[in-house]
């Protein structure tokens, strides 16, 4: 797919496309008075029918604003979902207990919201009498209790409110004649091959069922059907498109050509922005698929609040005429804003692929709407509840009836009934099909909808809302606007403003720059890369090593020459003459440098990402995170020393003055491993920097190219070469620069025995001041997940701690504890997913898991899963990956105990123990027993079992509901306890002053004769 406007538009300044959106947008007088007068009409007619339904009645009175509504959004979320009541009761009683329930009494006006209101000031009532206990109590006297069916039965009857059947057969009946309805089957995105296998036949199957009936109409007055890419492919993104392209292109004319056969049509929805160039393609290659030639029944979603809408219509356009066709276009707004707005912030993208203001969304809608209608191969649909919209596509479509509109099945019924009053156009449903365990996504979806302050039918519902209000030309707002984006949501780059600007990601859902950049890392593979010691800037000569690239031990990266010991001690003795001047120079010129470093990392991502592609195994996205975290330590350090160095003045008696400044220690030593070999490395570097230290630096011996090209960033960003030294070597050269008397710290990541081994060498010379040891070493990290907890997430969450990096990261989860009740179906789901996975070279794009870092590392694992075959229950096909690398298959071992995982496994191996709801603080304890505590993570919507977990686990970092690998420097400081490390944490506010003297002055200012001051101002 080559639309270079697509490319432009993904994330371009929001102002610049507004703009240039807004006059296709733009009304006529004529149109606009007649706009605002048929809105005013539809809204009056809205608000006088009958009243909104008790599910309108319901979502106003707890909008998502209050603690009540997302409570009760949380229920909705998890409550059908929990097989076992006693986790059941537990998420009731959290979510009930979180809000304040009398305050709705009586207040929504309609008799099912009330008495549901009642209902919940009844159940918090009852727990707070005997403290929460009463309800867990009643599960296990009564079985069934009342209040957890009438739970069940409210968050059904909010299910059948959304959804019109459960079956396809069920939805076609509740259809019945009179309402035109296109059915979606509901679901996750499949997460295995086996549940896209299992979505392809519901839609198949619904496909044949919608075909036997209105069989005597034309295709555009008959039922239609919708699908999800996403559940039709695992791996469905851009960068497995050389996979899922195909696979999902035949998989789509499969029901194409079943839906032509059976005259129906099918649409493909709109989902993530990130899928939105690989869907084009697919559709593109459906459309031109001869056996669905002539059959105008193949039609896709268009998003409007993408900047890039009008650039897909383009697209659209160009495959209608290529293939000769009108193609049926549904314009929607987009349901995922929330979720694109977050993901473009973490990844630190340039733009946001939407626009930032309501109105703009809405400006985008109108300009999409007006070339839909003016394109001869586009067959316009136009899905919206809100009636300004609605109203003023009116003035457009005129008199043509080629044109539908679209709702969702329990929305805007009103609308559409008081709509059907004045104009003929066809209106058709979108209905979506499913059980209760599928409904649960997009009923949470329907609620944020319905809940949101910025959503029309919200405003709608709620009578303080003025009319004229909803019926304001949205041109005109973001014309008054200027067309700027919203204040309150700051780009990506300005999350941490004005402290400190946010590292860069690369795009690598936009295919142009994904291009771009795969060619640029490409480039460097093979320079020659070369790392010695570098000693007062000069790099020294000796025996070249080669490095080799874990992928294919044929390959070499470059050459490393190791220091000796006299390279050692001559560093060190340079970094200690050096070290004073350095530690006087102002913390600005320091942090100055560092941030320059930070800038020219930043320009060079693309030779540091290569460096740990082909020196340490890293696939792309980790070798991007990698240089990310560099640049994120040195702007973070730079800005957290300018703050703390900044004397401190310090209350005494009058006549007095106080102040506490701080200062480098001196020489420090930092030792850093393989497994993040630029951002370790330079985060030990830049904090020992800043703070006034002279550095000897000794990158892992697998990784020392890489750190190589950190100190030449360094020495080029102004830090003096006298106080920056590398010194490459193995343990030996570690044990010399800690033995060396001038080092006054270390600052160590690698495994507990060599932390302890440092430690005992700084105490070895009597004579010797006792130095500071910041070491973080590994850890034996639990994920504890409950029945309350999203299976799909569960098992995105799983595979990227346990297996991205294969396994390589300190805080990656080792010990998986799932609750019994949903054990098998998690475990299924986890299995099916990581088959999905791709074991190979980290140089693909489409590879997610790359070698291990050397044949120790494989041997000591190997050796491992040997001693533990009976229990191994999946092991993954890695024959794939070249044999002359460093690779291995991922494992999952079933466990009895967590004590039987008694050391840390470095490497794609998950463990995995079941535990049944009564054992749960058991199994907490059972996880510290451990005696480590470096991560946890945590899976479940209950939140008492948050509290109780961060209550009792001693570990640094506990992740609840995501990953729990990737910690944010600034956002979450990362380091452990007991076993695990020393602190202070790195990436966090206190870590600077472990590598600081601090100083304290006291000055008697009345010494020259008495304390004036005080004597003139008491005057
Ligand atoms: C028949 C039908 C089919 C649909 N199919 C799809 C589909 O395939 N894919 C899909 O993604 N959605 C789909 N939707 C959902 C659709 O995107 C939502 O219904 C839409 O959010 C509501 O639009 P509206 O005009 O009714 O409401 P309005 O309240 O007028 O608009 C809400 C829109 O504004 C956006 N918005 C809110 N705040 C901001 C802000 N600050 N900046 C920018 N934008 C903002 C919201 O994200 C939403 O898109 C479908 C809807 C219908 C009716």
């Amino acid at each position: 797919m080559t639309n270079s406007a697509l490319t432009v538009l993904y994330r371009a300044p929001e102002p610049e496309v507004l703009a240039a959106l807004a006059p296709r947008a733009q009304m006529s007088d004529v149109e606009s008075a007649a706009a605002r007068e048929t809105a005013l009409a539809l809204i009056a007619a809205v608000r006088a029918s009958r009243g909104p339904g008790w599910i309108d009645a319901f979502l106003q009175e707890y909008a998502l604003g209050t603690e009540e509504g997302l409570a009760l959004l949380a229920l909705a979320e998890a409550y059908l979902r929990i097989p076992d009541g006693d986790t059941a009761a537990r998420l009731v009683s959290d979510k009930v207990g979180e809000g304040r329930w009398e305050a709705h009494l009586g207040q929504a006006g309609s008799l099912p919201v009330d008495a549901a209101t009642l209902g919940l000031v009844l159940t918090r009532a009852l727990m707070d009498a005997k403290r929460g206990g009463v309800l867990r109590g009643l599960v296990r006297r009564a079985g069934e209790p009342l209040v957890l069916r009438a739970v069940s039965t409210a968050m059904q009857l909010m299910g059948a409110h959304f959804v019109l059947g459960r079956t396809i057969e069920e939805a076609l009946d509740r259809a019945g004649d009179d309402g035109l309805c296109s059915f979606d089957m509901l679901g996750e995105g499949a997460r295995t091959f086996p549940d896209a296998e299992r979505y392809f036949a519901s839609y198949l199957d619904a496909i044949v069922h919608v075909a036997r009936v209105q069989t005597d109409l034309p295709l555009m007055q008959r039922h239609a059907v919708s699908v999800k890419l996403s559940a039709l492919h695992p791996r469905y993104s851009l960068a497995n498109e050389a996979r899922a392209v195909p696979e999902l292109t035949a998989r789509l004319v499969e029901l194409a050509q079943a839906a032509a056969r059976g005259g129906v049509g099918l649409t493909v929805d709109a989902e993530e922005a990130e899928r939105l160039e690989v869907s084009l393609d697919i559709f593109a290659r459906a459309a031109a698929a001869p056996q669905l030639a002539g059959w105008d029944g193949l039609g896709l979603a268009v998003q409007a609040y993408q900047k890039r809408a009008s650039a897909v219509l383009e697209t659209v356009s160009a495959i209608g005429e290529r293939t000769r066709r009108r193609i049926p276009v549904r314009l929607v707004k987009g349901a995922y804003w929330d979720t694109e707005i977050k993901r473009a912030q973490q990844q630190g993208l340039p733009d946001y692929p939407v626009f930032t203001r309501k109105a703009a969304t809405d400006v985008s809608y109108l300009a999409c709407a007006r070339t839909m209608l003016a394109a001869n191969r586009i067959a316009p649909a136009f899905a919206t509840h809100n009636a300004m919209t609605v109203s003023i596509l009116l003035q457009w479509i005129g008199a043509r009836r080629d044109v539908e509109f679209q709702r969702l099945h329990g929305m805007g019924e009103a609308l559409y009934e008081a709509l059907s009053e004045r104009s003929d156009l066809r209106c058709r449903i979108y209905a979506p099909v499913g059980g209760y365990r599928d409904l649960l996504a997009y009923l949470v979806r329907r609620l944020l909808e319905n809940g949101a302050n910025s959503s029309f039918v919200h405003q709608l519902a709620d009578e303080d809302v003025p009319a004229e209000h909803l019926a304001e030309d949205p041109v005109a707002a973001v014309r008054a606007a200027n067309f700027t984006s919203h204040p309150a949501i700051p780009k990506p780059a300005d999350l941490y403003a004005p402290e400190r600007t946010n590292s860069q990601g690369i795009d690598m859902t936009d295919r142009a720059t994904l291009a771009a950049f795969q060619a640029k890392v490409a480039a460097h593979w093979h320079g020659r890369h070369t790392a010695a010691p570098i000693i007062g800037g000069v790099e020294v000569s000796g025996e070249a090593k080669p490095v080799r690239d874990p992928a294919d031990t044929t390959r070499i990266a470059g050459t490393v020459v190791n220091a000796t010991r006299a390279d050692v001690a001559r560093a060190a003795a340079s970094a200690a003459a050096a070290a004073p001047s350095w530690s006087a120079t102002p913390v600005a010129t320091r942090a100055d440098a560092l941030r320059r470093a930070a800038d020219s990392l930043e320009q060079q991502t693309d030779l540091f990402a290569a460096l740990a592609v082909r020196e340490a195994g890293k696939t792309l996205p980790d070798a991007i995170a990698e240089v990310r975290e560099a640049v994120d330590f040195c702007r973070y350090y730079a800005a957290q020393a300018e703050k703390l160095f900044a004397p401190d003045v310090l209350p005494g008696p009058t006549g007095e003055f106080n102040e506490l400044t701080l200062a480098g220690r001196g020489v420090f030593a930092c030792i850093s491993p393989w497994n993040f070999p630029l951002a370790i490395f330079t985060g030990q570097v830049a904090a020992a920097l800043v703070t006034g230290n002279a550095v000897l630096a000794k990158p892992a011996p697998q990784t020392p190219l890489i750190a190589a090209a950190a100190v030449r960033v360094l020495h080029q960003a102004g830090v003096p070469k006298n106080v920056l030294h590398l010194l490459p070597g193995d343990g030996e050269t570690g044990g010399a620069i800690v033995a060396d008397r001038n080092v006054a710290g270390v600052a160590f990541t690698g495994s507990t025995a060599t932390a302890r081994r440092i430690a005992r060498t700084l105490l070895e010379d009597e004579t010797r001041p006792i130095a500071p040891l910041i070491a973080e070493t590994g850890g034996i990290n639990a994920m504890i997940v409950d029945s309350s907890a999203l299976p799909e997430q569960v098992a995105d969450d799983v595979l990227i701690s346990a297996f991205q990096s294969a396994g390589q990261r300190c805080s990656a989860l080792r010990l998986l504890c799932v609750q019994d009740d949903v054990a098998d179906r998690m475990l299924e789901m986890i299995t099916g997913a990581a088959s999905a996975w791709r074991i190979g070279d980290p140089g693909d794009v489409a590879t997610d898991i790359g070698p291990l870092i050397d044949e120790a590392a494989r041997t000591k694992i190997e050796a491992h899963l040997a001693a533990n075959k009976s229990r191994i229950v999946w092991r993954a096909d890695a024959s794939a990956a070249n044999a002359n690398g460093w690779f291995l298959a991922p494992a999952i071992v079933a466990l009895d105990t967590p004590d039987q995982l008694q050391q840390e496994v470095f490497g794609p191996v998950l463990h995995v123990v079941r535990w049944k709801g009564d054992e749960f603080p058991a199994l907490l304890d059972g996880v510290n027993a451990a005696g480590y505590g470096l991560t946890m993570g945590l899976h479940s919507r209950i939140r008492q079992t948050a509290d109780l977990v961060r209550a009792k686990a001693r570990v640094g970092n506990l992740y609840v509901n995501r990953t729990m690998i990737g910690a944010v420097v600034g956002s979450q400081p990362f380091g452990g306890e007991g076993l695990s490390g020393t602190g202070p944490k790195a990436g966090g506010p206190h870590y600077l002053l472990r590598f600081a003297n601090e100083r304290a002055l006291c000055v008697d200012t009345t010494s020259a004769g008495g304390n004036a001051r005080l004597m003139s101002e008491t005057g």
